[in-house]
């Protein structure tokens, strides 16, 4: 890998400089892969807020988002790009996952990201596997987490470990990953990380295909079936005003037409519980997918309001609650 290295030494006047913009867009992103350089960088960001945006690399326009989003709020951006090996299960996509470290560091250098923190996993497990974990409870058994069991105790505890390595004001996620959003609004109520988690709308094709890294797996049909989720959530949102049965039933009447999306869920959830709504409910509702395309398995979702005003929503309104 030709990626530019910079020593910690150099950190104190790359970032968090006043100087015209010009030298500081020349030497960012810092890009740096140990702990002790993690610090001396953290500590070179102590005037204005620090926000973190955690990734597993491959960064596509969904990742350019939440950056963006950070950039608006916060002084200091700081990128992480982790493949974390604790939140694969066994036969899952770990070893094929895409990797693009030169190319992922140049979206961050165009984003005016300041830090990029690209640890091996032996930096961020110096022990091993960790004995210890973050447990995600009974929302991380359900739906993702029942067909990935131990999937998202690994999200959590590596979100609560890179949490405490960058430090930041506010760490972006995206609603792409809605159960895993929930999850990290969660473990950062239930356990006092004083950090503000910040959702950002699914980006997504022209086509509606949700961005994701792992797109780049599909062929050609695969990506026509695969339109199948994101125009089955768009039929469901449509029927918002009708109640949960109709949301329900038109979705799964664009699915059942694409027999090469093999559906593991189609669900209409409370956004904070994650269980089915009631046919009475009115109100927020996340509905979401999960499917296998050829050999990918893809995840969507949108939130809907349910009622007389009922639609799709860019985001969820209501606070996270137990
Ligand atoms: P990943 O690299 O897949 O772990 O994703 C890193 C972050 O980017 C997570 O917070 C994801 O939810 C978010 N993300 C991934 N795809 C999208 C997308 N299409 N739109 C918005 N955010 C996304």
């Amino acid at each position: 890998m030709s990626t530019n290295v910079t020593p910690p030494s150099a950190v104190g006047s790359n970032v968090g400089s006043n100087v015209a913009g010009s030298v500081a867009s020349r030497v960012r992103p810092l890009v740096i892969r140990t702990r002790s350089e993690l610090a001396a960088a953290r500590a070179g960001l102590d005037q204005g807020e620090v926000a973190v945006v955690m990734t597993m690399g491959a960064l596509h326009e969904g990742h350019a988002a939440l950056i963006r989003q950070a950039r608006e709020r916060a002084r200091h951006v700081v990128v992480t790009i982790f493949l974390n090996p604790l939140q694969f299960g066994p036969g899952e996509d770990l070893s094929r996952y895409p990797r693009t470290v030169d190319a992922d560091i140049a979206i961050c250098a165009r984003e005016g990201v300041d830090v990029v923190f690209t640890p091996t996993p032996d930096v961020v497990y110096p022990d091993g596997d960790p004995g210890v974990r973050v447990s995600a409870g009974p929302l991380g058994a359900v739906l993702e987490g029942q067909l990935r069991p131990g999937h998202f105790d690994g999200v959590l505890t590596v979100v609560g470990k890179m949490l405490h390595l960058t430090r930041p004001d506010a760490a972006y996620f995206g609603q792409k990953d809605a159960q895993q959003l929930l999850l990290i609004k969660r473990m950062v109520r239930d356990l006092d990380f004083p950090v503000d988690v910040v959702a950002v709308p699914t980006v997504r094709e022209h086509d509606g295909l949700a961005l994701s890294s792992r797109n780049i797996y599909l062929t050609a049909s695969d990506r026509e079936a695969a339109l199948a989720l994101s125009a089955a959530l768009r039929a469901g949102a449509d029927r918002a005003t009708e109640g949960p049965s109709a949301v329900r039933r038109a979705a799964r009447e664009v699915l059942v037409h694409e027999p090469l999306a093999l559906v593991d869920y189609l669900v209409l959830v409370h956004p904070s519980t994650l269980e089915d709504v009631p046919e009475w409910y009115r109100g927020e509702a996340l509905l979401a997918v999960a499917a296998r395309v050829g050999t990918t398995r893809l995840i969507d979702n949108v939130p809907v309001r349910l009622g007389p005003d009922g639609g799709p929503l860019d985001a969820f309104s209501a606070p996270v609650r137990r």
